[in-house]
């Protein structure tokens, strides 16, 4: 057999649907509720934020929902995304595993994240929105909506995370390249920014920051709408053209994964990879062990509570019931920014809370040694958000090693790391640390959960 093994679908098979777990679901996720009266929110809660084809998704108990043709055009130009049998990295680790990555680095952004923006962005254009404020971590998702919006005509307006913003200038000249506007969080634009600054003046930032700020400017004015690139229900429906895409290529491989593993930080790549094979699974076919691994320096799913918390840090969202480490709680700045979040997507905490899936964190350390094996395998190199998969994909093809079993494993290569040099840099440098969470701090802000009956 050839070293390397590529499947590729046609544009035909591009899927017309995207996949909606809640028509699945043995028990429904809990409802988001109004942080003033605990009752769910309505519609009307969450229009002045959300177009209103968004919200119906987030509420939607439709199986398949269809995928406008606008969007589906826009998706051609990258998908369907290949699928990767890694032959090579099979033969380095020698190991019986079959292994296979879903490669999402192939959209113009270099990540996952398009599949979502797009959605969004057409669906607020159609409603007539002028201007979309969000935040971003890494920069992955400011870069994905400032992509969209240039596609759409629409003015972003993005709060990042201000040690990425350091740590990673060329994510700001992306989106500018594409006419957004890019500011460090917190800023001085907002008030939620202000306030953080004032007790805080040398704050790095975060994501529960910069959502606040984001949506703080949204409200402000009536043609500014807010997008989020993870976490609610019609961001992991959108991410679910992946794993739809994945099923079929398996066909085509003759093969069905054992095991599907994909790193988490909000959930969307995790639940666009995992959530058509679970719901297979659900409808009577095969168990499979759903692995989602989060940094050890941010381990919501694996330390954190489930219970109801606010999205962001000026507790200006509706509460929802996640595994959360505190709204308050700022992550250290290890450089998988993308996973520094506190809170998980509420569809991605219920399945994990229904014993559904495993959940397991890793150090940054040992998951760029990871990422810079598979690069010398696959001729790849990982964000350094893919690289938690990485790991465990190469820790369980180890294990069948020592079984002696020859299990089959998909990983989400949820993007490329080439605007994350500066984090290999500081690795090959011997810069990079293991940076442990404080548990005092966690337990501080766990202490502020809102009591809800
Ligand atoms: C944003 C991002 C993540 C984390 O977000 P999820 O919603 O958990 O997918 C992970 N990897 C990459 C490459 C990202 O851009």
């Amino acid at each position: 057999m050839t070293d390397s093994v590529k499947y590729v679908l046609d544009e035909r098979d591009l899927p017309r649907y995207w996949y909606n777990i809640a028509a699945d679901l043995p028990a429904p996720a809990p409802p988001v509720l109004h942080p003033g009266t605990h009752q769910p929110v309505g519609p009307d809660d969450l229009a002045p934020i959300f177009p209103m084809a968004v919200i119906e998704q987030e509420v939607s108990l439709e199986r398949e929902i269809e995928i406008p043709e606008p969007v589906r055009d826009i998706y051609r130009q990258w998908r369907p995304s290949p699928l990767y049998r890694a032959r090579r990295l099979e033969k380095m680790l020698d190991t019986p595993a079959r292994i296979y990555y879903k490669y999402e680095g192939v959209s113009p952004a270099g990540s996952h994240k398009p599949n979502t923006a797009i959605a969004q962005a057409f669906y607020n254009k159609q409603e007539g929105v002028k201007r979309i404020t969000t935040e971003t971590g890494a920069g992955q998702w400011g870069s994905a909506l400032a992509l969209a919006g240039s596609f759409f005509g629409l003015e972003i307006e993005v709060f990042m995370v201000k040690v990425s913003f350091e740590q990673k200038p060329y994510r700001r000249s992306f989106m500018e390249t594409f006419g957004a506007r890019c500011i460090a969080s917190p800023s001085e634009l907002t008030s939620a920014g202000r306030a953080v600054l004032a007790e805080h003046p040398d704050s790095t930032g975060s994501l529960g920051i910069a959502i606040s700020e984001a949506v703080e400017r949204s409200v402000e004015r009536d043609d500014t709408k807010y997008a989020l690139g993870s976490v609610l229900n019609h961001v992991m429906l959108h991410q679910t053209v992946i794993g739809l895409e994945a099923l079929k290529q398996f066909d085509m491989a003759n093969d069905y994964p054992d095991m599907v593993i994909a790193p988490t930080g909000g959930g969307s790549n995790f639940a666009g990879i995992t959530f058509p094979f679970l719901g297979e699974q659900l409808r009577g076919g095969r168990g499979i062990d759903l692995v989602a691994v989060e940094p050890s320096a941010c381990p919501t799913l694996t330390r954190g509570r489930y219970a109801y918390d606010f999205g962001d840090t000026a507790h200006l969202t509706p509460l929802v019931k996640m595994h959360t480490l505190g709204s308050t709680y700022v992550p250290p700045g290890f450089h998988a920014g993308g996973l520094r979040y506190h809170g998980m997507a509420p569809l991605v905490s219920h399945v994990t809370n229904l014993g559904l899936v495993r959940p397991r964190s890793y150090n940054q350390l040992q998951c760029f040694e990871a990422g810079v094996q598979f690069a010398k395998a696959e001729g790849v190199i990982p964000a350094p958000e893919a690289n938690h998969g990485v790991r465990a994909a190469i820790d369980e093809a180890i294990r069948c090693k020592e079984e002696g079993v020859s299990r089959a494993i998909l990983f989400n290569l949820c993007g490329h790391g080439n605007f994350d040099m500066q984090a290999y840099r500081d690795y090959f440098d011997g810069k990079l640390m293991d940076l442990a969470y404080d548990d005092g701090e966690i337990a501080m802000a766990l202490a502020g959960l809102p009591s809800v009956a």
